[in-house]
């Protein structure tokens, strides 16, 4: 069951629209992300408030709201659904509080805390999905972003409430004398700026969406579920306010046969019997492309070679990891008669029993020697 919209702003059903106006900003300021930070149910509350303002402060839509109540929102583009979102109601700002304050500066936008402070265009958020290969080389990524930017010929003031300075000082006479106090200009929200010329299509803050393509430079290494920020290319701030930033998360695609282990790699390569017992040449694949490495005849199974510097390279710069080869001889499962026979011949021969040397590891030994 939706809440009523007159009891959401807390008005009666008769409250003149000034009335309305005022219920409104003082929900939005109560409840404004910006003083509440990491509170959804804050931001709940500032969401419905625009809700109910956006349809009670429109004569047309109050009128069908009194007849129909919800129903007659609902199924249509509007707010039935899923709400405004927070872009929507930022937007409206500049018409309540614009106004409210005396001036069409960023009240809405930046907070109301004390003190000059440089507005800040919020971050964005994008994932970029990367190959074992690009992981291990680094590479240069480039992304299409929607981010908010300054609309071409908008100019904004120095704020004529605060001078420029975000504050304004009030001087008040008590029993102890003169005091002065500073408190935020609530003009420009401490912004020091505000609108001068909006052009078409800009919002409040004389900002428009706009698609950019951002080159990232991803460095080498980097692994699942980092985090990198391209500064400056988040959504744009009104006025000589600094652009937020662009924070890309990374993810990575698994690779078909080599894992990844740390700055390692591993690469699991199957072997015939034969080529273990009379030695072979086999291609591999690596982060730089197939490369060819020689077996040595009579190379055991469980034999791990190590290729230096062919692993990843480390984040911090320091060499690289290596690619280790682990070998597996595969046996056969089924012989013909001609094969069972040579190996039931061999069954006796000396040659072919096992004479395991200090240089045959054991596997355990080898593990420690892959670690250290
Ligand atoms: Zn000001």
């Amino acid at each position: 069951m939706k809440e009523d919209y007159y009891e959401i702003l807390g008005v009666s059903k008769s409250a003149s629209a000034a009335e309305i106006k005022k219920a409104y900003r003082k929900k939005a300021i109560e409840y404004h992300p910006d003083k509440n930070p990491g509170d959804p149910k804050a931001e709940e509350m500032f969401k419905k408030a625009a809700e109910a303002y956006e349809v009670l402060s429109d004569a047309d839509k109050r009128a069908k709201y009194d007849q129909f109540g919800h129903a007659a929102f609902e199924g249509g583009a509007g707010f039935g659904g899923g709400g405004m979102n927070m872009d929507d109601i930022f937007s409206q700002f500049g018409d309540i509080f614009g106004s409210a304050f005396g001036g069409g500066g960023f009240g809405g936008f930046g907070g109301f805390g004390g003190g000059q402070r440089r507005v800040k265009g919020s971050n964005l958020r994008i994932r970029v999905k990367l190959t074992l290969e690009e992981v291990a080389n680094g590479v240069e990524k480039k992304v299409k972003v929607r981010r908010k930017k300054q609309a071409p010929g908008v100019t904004y003031k120095t704020c004529p409430t605060c001078n420029g300075s975000g504050q304004v000082t009030k001087i008040t006479n008590t029993i102890l004398g003169r005091m002065q106090t500073a408190t935020t200009c609530s003009t420009c929200g401490g912004a020091g700026q505000s609108i001068d010329k909006r052009p078409s299509g800009a919002d409040a803050q004389g900002l428009i969406m706009e698609e950019e393509t951002v080159s990232i430079q991803i460095p080498a290494g980097v692994e699942e579920g980092m985090q990198l920020k391209v500064s400056g290319k988040g959504n744009e701030a009104p006025g000589n306010g600094i652009a937020g930033d662009l924070l890309v998360a990374i993810e990575t695609v698994e690779h078909d046969t080599l894992k990844r282990e740390g700055d390692n790699l591993h690469y699991d390569l199957y072997i015939s019997f034969s080529e273990a017992v009379l030695g072979s040449s086999k291609e591999i694949d690596t982060v730089g492309g197939k490369v060819r490495i020689k077996l040595e005849p009579g190379i055991q199974s469980g034999k791990i070679l190590r290729l230096r510097g062919k692993g990843i390279s480390s984040i911090n710069g320091y060499g690289s990891g290596d690619l280790l080869v682990h070998v597996n001889v595969w046996t056969p499962k089924e012989l013909n008669r001609e094969q069972k026979e040579f190996f039931e011949r061999m069954q006796t021969d000396e040659n072919f029993a096992p004479k395991p040397e200090k240089t045959d590891k054991s596997f355990f030994e080898k593990v420690k020697d892959m670690f250290s």
